[in-house]
Formats: structure tokens, C-alpha cells, sequence
């Protein structure tokens, strides 16, 4: 056997879970088909990232803030959802989650360059760079991955972490229910005239949405959802005229807007495996579950799932167990499965809700803003879920 585990896709998922087994002892290969240059210095690439009070801390414990300067992590102090034109706005408070802020915001590039850091000091983990897995395959007492070229590389247990397109899952016949919006969602950096205190917005207009989150020095991120067939029309905006169009689309809020860098598009799809695991395998992060980015919680989950299994494979060894036996992937598929199908199916009827531009979806989502303001545990319900602190009781 080469190693313990093989751990296939170095993105933030992979990257996390090596770095939560690392202290066991177990050998384990990380093999990413990325250079190792890409994975020291990320390029940004558009996404921040909204994390919850639970992702903050271990990221903390994880020690990848120690590697993220304080002036990189944005507050997020309070939201509001608003719907189309209309001024009436679903309000959430920090001070009712019982904390000084709602979550924080992160760049997805330096959350991947802070996992990279703290994994690779690590002797018993292996980082394999430009290698691309091109084979996956297990029996009853080893997992096998083949690399492009041919080489063959043995474990007890194999863990795929490469994206929600996951080839080792197709590979490993797991099938996953998959929900293509049709839409796509471009994402930048912008400057804002007006500041934002600290306060997210969710923009739900009937064509598109407009999430706008807040940065450090009077910056936001942009977060636009529209129909694919107007990706390119967006695209080709100048600077000035998408400075303009967001500054409105937003109802001035922030004053002037202007763009900094580039826009960033990525294709919406949803995606959610029908098992997490298999004979000696198992998926974690996007390869798991791929959320519509609409309620920022991709990463919280990927996260939160890449903890949950490397308990349970802390746990198997505490107990001389099998680290690939099916009894300890099974416990991580049902706790990970409680963990997000709620809040899967949940996001995906919000898209649908708030794309729809009929009359009854918009009476639906004049009601719903009135419910989430005015009943208590509608609410609390939705800020637990926000700040995953459990403080909202
Ligand atoms: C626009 C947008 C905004 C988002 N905002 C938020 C947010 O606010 N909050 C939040 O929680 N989440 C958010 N997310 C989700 C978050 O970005 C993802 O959940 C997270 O990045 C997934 O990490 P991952 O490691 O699972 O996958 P990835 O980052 O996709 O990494 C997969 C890795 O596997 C490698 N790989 C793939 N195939 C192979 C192979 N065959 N061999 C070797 N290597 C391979 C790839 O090169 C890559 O490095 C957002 C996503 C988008 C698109």
C-alpha cells in the first residue's frame, strides 16, 4: 500500500482535510493537477467569501487565519433582502445573532493560499503538483487511482475533492442530482462612494439578482446572477458603463461605483451526490455538494463536511478501526447529508422563487420578506443558519 489515504483536487476542500488529519501520523498523498506555483499564489479569481461564525473558528483552529491579514477579513455586521423596487427590506441584526457581526468575508484566493501554507510543512503529507487523476478504483481492502501517463498509486481510502464537475465520482458510478439554472454569475470588486456600514444587500430584481457585500476600505463585492444569454452583453461593458449600471441597479445606495480589476463569470449549476460515499471512497467539499452561491454557504458546508469525516477517521483510529471500513464513511455520509439537504433544497426553491417573474411569485416574495420580519422563529431560523453560532435562540 503507498499510503493511507489519497486525497484527489488540492482546492480548499482537499487542502483542509489533509491539514485536520495531519497531526494523526497517517501518510497521505494530496494530488492536485494544478503547479504548485498556482497553489502557493492563487490568482483572484472574483469570489469572496461570506463565512459563518462556525467557519471563522475553524479556519481558526485550522490555522489558516494566522495566515490572512486582519486588513484581508471583512465584517459583515447586518443584511437586508430587498425584492425589485420595492423599499420594504427583510432585516437581519447583528445584535440579534447575540454577536458583533452577522460573518465575515474572505477572498476565495486567500483562503486557498492560507490552506496551501499551513498544509504543506507536513512530512506525512505528500503534495503531488501537475498531476492530473485520470482513474479511480477500489475493492474490498484497497482504493487505486490511476495518473495521467499511467502511473498507479495505492491507499486505504480515497477522498475526492475535485469541484463540483468531480470526474472521480462519475468514475466511482455515484450518481448526483444536478440542477443547471441556466444563468450565470459574474462577480467583481467594486469601489463605493457612499459607505456601506458594514451592511450586505440582496437585491432581488426581477431579471436578475444583485448581492452586494461588504469590504474593507469602502469596497464591496459584486455578486450578479442573470440569464446566460445576457453574459456576454455584460461582459462588454466598459468599466464606466458597469460602474453605472450596478450604481443604479443597486438604487444608488452606495453613490458611484467603480470597478476594480475585472469581471469574473462562472455558469450556476447546483449539484448534490446521492451518496457521499462508496466502497473505500468518499466525497467531500463541492464534489459533494455544489450550493448556488445566491446563499453564500458552498464553502461553510464543504468545510463543515471535511471536519466531519476527518473525525470520523480520527475516531476510527482511537478504536483500532478500519479508516476505509464502511461504518465510519457511512456516519460521515448521514451526518453530512443532515448537515446540507435542507439547506440544498431550501437555496435551490429561493433561486426559483425569486427568478420567477410571475404574479404569483411575486405576491410569494412580498410575503415571505413580511413573514421573515415579523415571525420570530422564521427569522431565527434564518440567522442561525447565517452565522451557524446557534446563539439566536
Ligand atoms: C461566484 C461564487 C461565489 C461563492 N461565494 C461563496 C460564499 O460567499 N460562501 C461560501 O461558503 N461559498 C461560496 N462559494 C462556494 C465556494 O467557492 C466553493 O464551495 C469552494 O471553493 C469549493 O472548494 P473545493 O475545494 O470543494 O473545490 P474547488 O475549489 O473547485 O477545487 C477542486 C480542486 O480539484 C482539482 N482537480 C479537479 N480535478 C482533478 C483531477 N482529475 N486530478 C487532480 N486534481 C483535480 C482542481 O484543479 C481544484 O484545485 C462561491 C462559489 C462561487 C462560484
Amino acid at each position: 500500500m503507498d499510503y493511507d489515504i489519497i486525497i484527489i483536487g488540492a482546492g480548499p476542500a482537499g487542502l483542509c482535510f489533509a491539514r485536520a488529519l495531519a497531526e494523526t501520523g497517517l501518510e497521505i498523498a494530496l494530488i492536485e493537477k494544478q503547479k504548485e506555483a498556482v497553489l502557493a499564489a492563487p490568482p483572484y479569481d472574483g469570489r469572496e467569501i461570506a463565512l459563518t461564525h462556525l467557519s471563522h473558528k475553524t479556519m481558526g483552529e485550522l490555522g489558516l487565519l494566522d495566515k490572512i491579514p486582519d486588513e484581508d477579513i471583512s465584517l459583515i455586521r447586518d443584511a437586508q433582502v430587498l425584492n425589485g423596487k420595492s423599499p420594504y427590506a427583510l432585516y437581519f441584526d447583528h445584535e440579534d445573532a447575540g454577536e458583533d457581526n452577522l460573518g465575515f468575508m474572505i477572498s476565495n484566493h486567500m483562503i486557498r493560499k492560507a490552506a496551501y501554507e499551513v498544509t504543506k510543512g507536513f512530512k506525512n503529507i505528500h503534495l503531488m503538483t501537475g498531476k492530473e487523476v485520470s482513474g479511480v478504483e477500489t475493492d474490498d481492502t484497497q482504493g487505486q487511482i490511476t495518473l495521467k501517463g499511467g502511473k498507479k498509486l495505492t491507499a486505504k481510502l480515497i477522498i475526492a475533492a475535485d469541484s463540483r464537475f468531480s470526474q472521480a465520482r462519475d468514475m466511482m458510478g455515484i450518481s448526483a442530482s444536478k440542477l443547471d439554472f441556466g444563468r450565470t454569475c459574474i462577480v467583481c470588486r467594486m469601489g463605493s462612494e457612499l459607505p456601506h456600514d458594514y451592511t450586505a444587500y440582496e437585491c432581488f430584481h426581477y431579471d436578475r439578482t444583485l448581492a452586494i457585500l461588504p469590504l474593507n476600505n469602502n469596497n464591496v463585492s459584486v455578486v450578479i446572477t442573470l440569464d446566460s444569454s445576457e453574459r456576454e452583453d455584460v461582459l462588454g461593458l466598459s468599466d464606466a458603463e458597469f460602474g453605472r449600471d450596478t450604481a443604479q441597479r443597486a438604487e444608488e445606495r452606495f453613490g458611484a461605483m467603480n470597478l476594480i480589476g475585472k469581471l469574473h463569470s462562472y455558469p450556476l449549476m447546483a449539484v448534490y451526490a446521492n451518496s457521499f460515499y462508496a466502497q473505500r471512497f468518499a466525497l467531500i467539499g463541492d464534489a459533494a455538494v455544489g450550493m448556488h452561491p445566491v446563499t453564500a454557504h458552498g464553502w461553510n458546508l464543504g468545510l463543515k463536511g471535511a471536519c466531519t469525516l476527518a473525525s470520523e477517521i480520527k475516531e476510527a483510529l482511537h478504536t483500532g478501526g478500519d479508516i476505509g471500513g464502511a461504518s465510519h464513511l457511512r456516519r460521515y455520509h448521514l451526518q453530512h447529508r443532515k448537515n446540507t439537504r435542507p439547506l440544498y433544497l431550501g437555496t435551490n426553491a429561493l433561486v426559483k422563487l425569486f427568478t420567477k417573474d410571475n404574479i404569483p411569485a411575486r405576491m410569494a416574495r412580498r410575503a415571505l420578506l413580511r413573514l421573515g420580519n415579523h415571525i420570530g422563529p422564521a427569522k431565527r431560523l434564518i440567522m442561525n443558519q447565517l452565522t451557524e453560532n446557534n446563539k439566536v435562540a
